[in-house]
């Protein structure tokens, strides 16, 4: 017999919708949403019951950037798939979308081995890829087409920063956009200005400064809103709409504002730590600012706020984590040099919690909103609505049983993602995340884990959007398969 649960009594909230209901699950899926089915067989006979009186019932959160094990200036992050993952489900993410990075000089298909190989039968949630592109040229060309259609990755991401390493220049971008578009894929975007960042830097180290405070300098709002800009021209150029991630501050929100004038369309992510932090971290004492070394870096109060007024200005669609943690010790390989030390933070467990309380409890974002930049427009503009991304007959049954009235702190010592800081060590979070299923299985219950790693399922993507191939054209599955 399949599996059922029945959750009543909760309120459901989507990005659209708030109401009471009762939630019947069969399976993996959603099977009935109505008003009280607790009183009406089969759903009353349900193998499991969930009373959800006073909680809120949202979609699974999707964080849409992570990086877990990724090998990054002479490290390793140090989440692995399954620590990673399993930190985003207690702290209400189900699925998320890591990055895969081509090796210089290699396939792309390769590139997306090696990160099958980590996530595959270790993931503990579910997860998808974007491909990061770092060498674009005729072989890698030849592969986009088989990425999209058979391997179920429509996004790509190119670095305009990190030069030297990950960098690539104007004509590869505009190359790679026009290759992908042709299959439904996009082009997304680490929008800062490499060469001035590498200028300054250099600058920065020959007058001696070191410290962690000129790593933020080294990075000004200019060099992330010059590249946004020539990033969103080159798509307009050649009529292709884009996405940028980790958009920081007020001059980029502009210039994404100004792009809207000419009707381009941009899909634009920011990310919890610049919500909720600004660069006076990097005045703490010592070394202390080096756990929000992070690129971009943390910018001022107003950005904050630009943010904030962005999302409700339907201008920023998500809000990701970046999760990219490094322990100390790994902090500490920049002690003598600011542009040495890891870039990256540990967040995963913590956005969706901070998003509710910081957004929703301040009167900042709307409750439907929350859903949205959480979860369902991620789930949209990257192939995986409507399986994903909302609570509706025949989506998944990936929800979050969230108890609004709970207060609780964070800290290193309760978190679950394998760092040995919190970011948020002392935060007081309104809301919590009682309960939560991935595909109709409880996952975590009041702070006990109920599946093991292997359970998280890699997502296949459907095209971004609709291609640009005629229908007779269109190979390939069913959008968006499991497995
Ligand atoms: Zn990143």
């Amino acid at each position: 017999m399949t599996h059922s649960v029945l959750i009543k009594n909760g309120t459901i909230v989507t990005a659209a919708d708030s109401y009471q209901a009762d939630v019947y699950i069969k399976g993996e899926a959603v099977h009935t949403i109505g008003k009280n089915l607790n009183a009406l067989p089969p759903f009353n006979q349900a193998n499991k019951i969930i009373d959800a009186t006073g909680c809120y019932l949202f979609p699974g959160g999707i964080d849409p950037h992570t990086h877990m094990e990724l090998p990054f200036m002479g490290t390793y992050s140090s989440d692995s798939f399954e620590s990673g993952t399993l930190a985003g489900l207690y702290g209400g993410t189900t699925t998320i979308i890591d990055f895969a990075i081509q090796a210089q000089g290699k396939s792309l298909n390769a590139g997306l081995d090696e990160w099958h190989r980590k996530a595959d039968g270790q993931a503990v949630g579910d997860y998808a890829f974007h491909l990061a592109v770092t060498d674009f040229n005729e072989q890698t060309q030849a592969e986009v087409q088989e990425v999209i259609q058979k391997r179920g990755v429509s996004s790509f991401k190119i670095f305009m920063a990190y030069k030297g390493a990950l960098m690539v220049d104007d004509l590869q971008i505009a190359r790679l956009m026009a290759e992908t578009a042709r299959f439904g894929g996009m082009v997304i975007a680490h929008t800062e200005n490499g060469d001035m960042v590498a200028n300054n830097v250099a600058q920065l180290l020959t007058e001696g400064h070191t410290g962690v405070k000129y790593h933020g300098l080294s990075r000004p709002p200019i060099c992330e809103a010059e590249a946004a800009g020539r990033f969103m021209d080159l798509a307009h150029h050649g009529e292709h709409e884009c996405y940028i991630v980790h958009l920081t501050c007020e001059e980029s929100l502009n210039r994404v504002r100004k792009a809207t004038q000419r009707n381009q369309r941009v899909f634009v992510e920011t990310c919890i730590q610049y919500l909720m932090f600004n660069d006076s971290q990097y005045e703490l004492p010592g070394f202390e600012g080096a756990k929000w070394i992070f690129s971009p870096p943390l910018r001022k109060a107003k950005d904050q706020e630009a943010l904030w007024h962005g999302m409700n200005q339907n201008l920023i669609h998500t809000v990701a984590t970046d999760h990219c943690p490094f322990c100390l010790d790994q902090k500490r390989m920049g002690e003598q040099d600011f542009s040495k030390i890891p870039n990256g933070a540990p967040g995963i467990e913590n956005r969706f919690e901070l998003m509710y309380s910081e957004g929703v409890e301040k009167g900042r974002i709307s409750l439907n909103k929350f859903v949205d930049v959480t979860s369902t427009a991620a789930a949209k503009i990257f192939g995986m609505f409507p399986r994903k991304g909302t609570i509706a007959v025949g989506s998944d049954a990936d929800i979050v049983i969230f108890d609004p009235t709970v207060e609780h702190t964070y800290s290193v010592e309760n978190q679950h993602m394998n760092c040995d800081y919190s970011a948020y060590e002392g935060w007081r979070v309104k809301g919590k995340c009682r309960t939560v299923l991935l595909r109709g299985t409880v996952a975590i219950d009041e702070g006990k884990t109920l599946i093991n790693k292997g359970f998280g399922k890699y997502i296949h993507r459907a095209p971004v959007m609709e291609p640009l191939l005629s229908e007779s054209q269109k190979t390939g599955d069913t959008p968006c398969q499991i497995g």
